[in-house]
């Protein structure tokens, strides 16, 4: 058990949608947040981080920050996802082992699991079988950096721990038609097709691949209760227990934002993976449920999407 009670917790990447999620949620705990914005800390910069760590001596440490993007910024920038990646793990353990810090969560992806492997899929899954090629950039990074926890785990004894977390969306989330994730690329699609009474909203690929979705919020809750109660050399899935289509998920999404148009398939853009539905065995059993249902959390997204351009307006 690790006490959040008077703690010092760093988040890394805070300003992202996971680290504000998490954020948000131990502002309801007795613990104290400790936080750089990346100006004042570049997490690719080893002797920054090292600085960093040595002066702020956190209690734990949650690894929320990470370069991301959807199928096609993942596919045409893989340097970026690789490399910024890996220096960010690489930096941030060194670090945190350098200044004796006991606690760090580290977060994965569930798009590091083999294109293969049998679904739901369970951690014991992970580089059983080759990656899904558009997204292997980022999925080798991070391997390397849940293959970095266990490796301190078992060379220095370190409480070091990793999360995998399904396809995540909420408030926060990026919203580039382009270089997004499927949810609030759609979202916004959807929204510039209903005000510019387009024909039709294009949809990337056959439609037919699955996918698992789940609100940021209750990642939060999920990697809180990891955070304080989970030690062990494998990494712990994260996610809702059901997936859908995406031409099911373009309907949903339409049918909230209130574009009526027709769905049409660009099959010049890649599928990805077939289906990437994980197995929730270890979070079950730590009692752990998510609460926001698919349609009330794209509806809740796309009120906090309007309310942010309208803000921004
Ligand atoms: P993935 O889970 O790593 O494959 O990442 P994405 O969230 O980017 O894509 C998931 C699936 O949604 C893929 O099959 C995409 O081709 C499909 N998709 C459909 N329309 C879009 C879109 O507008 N943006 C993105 N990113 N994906 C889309």
């Amino acid at each position: 058990m690790f006490d959040l009670g008077g703690k010092r917790i760093w988040i890394a990447g805070h300003t992202g949608m996971v680290g504000r999620a998490l954020a948000r949620r131990l502002e309801r705990e007795d613990c104290r947040l400790v936080l750089a914005d990346r100006r004042a800390l570049d997490l690719t910069r080893q002797a920054e981080v090292e600085a960093f760590v040595a002066a702020q001596r956190p209690d734990a440490i949650i690894v929320a920050a990470a370069r991301v993007g959807g199928i096609l910024a993942n596919d045409r920038e893989p340097v970026p996802f690789l490399f910024e990646n890996l220096a960010i793990a690489t930096n941030i353990f060194s670090a945190a082992h350098a200044a004796n810090i006991g606690r760090l969560l580290y977060l994965g992806s569930s798009c590091i699991y083999p294109r293969d492997a049998a679904q739901p899929i369970a951690e014991a899954a992970l580089l059983t079988g080759p990656l899904e090629p558009t997204n292997q950039w980022y999925a080798v990074a991070k391997i390397a950096g849940v293959k970095l926890a266990e490796a301190y785990r078992r060379q220095f004894g370190r409480d070091y721990i990793a999360a995998l977390p399904t396809n995540l969306y909420g408030p926060w989330d990026n919203f580039d038609p382009v270089r997004a994730h499927v949810l609030p690329a759609l979202i916004a699609k959807a929204d510039a097709a209903r005000a510019q009474r387009s024909a039709r909203l294009h949809v990337w690929g056959s439609g037919r691949p699955r996918r698992e979705f789940l609100h940021v919020d209750d990642c939060a809750e999920a990697l809180v209760l990891l955070l304080r109660s989970y030690s062990g050399d494998l990494p712990v899935n994260v996610g809702s227990g059901t997936d859908i289509a995406i031409a099911d998920l373009a309907r949903t999404i339409c049918d909230t934002v209130g574009f009526d148009g027709e769905i049409v398939f660009d099959t010049s853009k890649p599928d990805g993976m077939a289906r990437k539905l994980l197995d929730g065995a270890a979070m079950s059993a730590l009692s752990w449920r998510p609460r926001i249902g698919l349609e009330d959390g794209i509806r809740q997204t796309y009120a906090w999407f309007q309310a942010q351009r309208a803000g921004a307006a």
